[in-house]
């Protein structure tokens, strides 16, 4: 290689390096002008956070700002995305077989909200997360329910009072992997027999009968009182009056 061949050569490498720095540079600045996260959450929530209540957000929780009052009834995915939700009751897979409600959100109190907030992290740490069943339930639902099955055990009669379910303050949970997967628990939903109460001896699975203790315990702790007959079933310690006229949107 001549003399005139190696400059060459260098200069070439000189160029292509600077290029690189250069594109490098502008890369790393699009990030950040951009503000786009890299699983794109901050699109998601943008039209959102645009229909919140008053009150400032945070940097730790972009995607809503909180309401002026605990007992504000808000959708739980505005302020837990992480938490999954599958309504039973917004389906045919409940022991109606019919759908009671037409809404697939799930909506509770968010003094109950942030209840659930604290359990679902707690439960991240340990790899799982809730999946929630069913939350607040309006009054005709709760009468429909009624009429399938009239038994106080597991429905309210709607003649003499109403559940927590239509105050917002239940929530009907269990417990998925970090896939998202239901974990193993002692029933499915819905179960009106003895294996659904919170006696746990009867359970031979091993793996649900710790499945289940956990979620009562992280639940408890959370400020959650468990229902004895249905090891699903939560209300929170904080009471709200019922929300009669309340109907979700679609
Ligand atoms: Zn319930």
């Amino acid at each position: 290689m001549d003399k005139k061949t190696r400059a060459l050569a260098l200069l070439i490498c000189v160029a292509g390096f600077m290029i690189f720095v250069f594109l490098a540079f502008r890369v790393a600045g699009g990030d950040k002008e951009g503000g786009v996260l890299p699983d794109g959450q901050s699109v998601k929530y943008a039209g959102v956070v645009e229909s919140l209540p008053d009150g400032g957000g945070s940097e730790t929780q972009p995607t809503r700002s909180a309401p002026d009052s605990n007992s504000e009834m808000v959708r739980v995915r505005d302020y837990a995305p992480e938490i999954r939700v599958d309504l039973k009751y917004a389906g045919r897979k409940n022991m109606t077989g019919r759908r009671l409600y037409d809404f697939s959100d799930a909506y509770l109190r968010y003094g109950t909200v942030k209840k659930l907030i604290r359990a679902q992290k707690q439960l991240e740490k340990l790899g799982m997360g809730l999946e929630i069943w069913d939350a607040y339930r309006t009054v005709e639902a709760q009468k429909k329910l009624w009429e399938v099955c009239p038994n106080t055990a597991y429905v309210a009669d709607p003649s003499k009072g109403y559940s927590s379910h239509t105050r917002g303050n239940a929530v009907d949970v269990t417990l998925v992997d970090a896939d998202g997967t239901e974990m193993v628990m002692p029933t499915g939903f819905d179960n009106l027999t003895r294996l659904a109460d919170r006696d746990y001896s009867d359970i031979d699975d091993e793996f649900a009968r710790e499945n289940v203790r956990l979620l009562e315990k992280t639940m408890k702790s959370c400020g959650f009182t468990p229902y004895k007959e249905e090891w699903w079933h939560f209300t929170d310690k904080d009471n709200y009056s019922v929300m009669k006229d309340f109907v979700p949107p679609q």
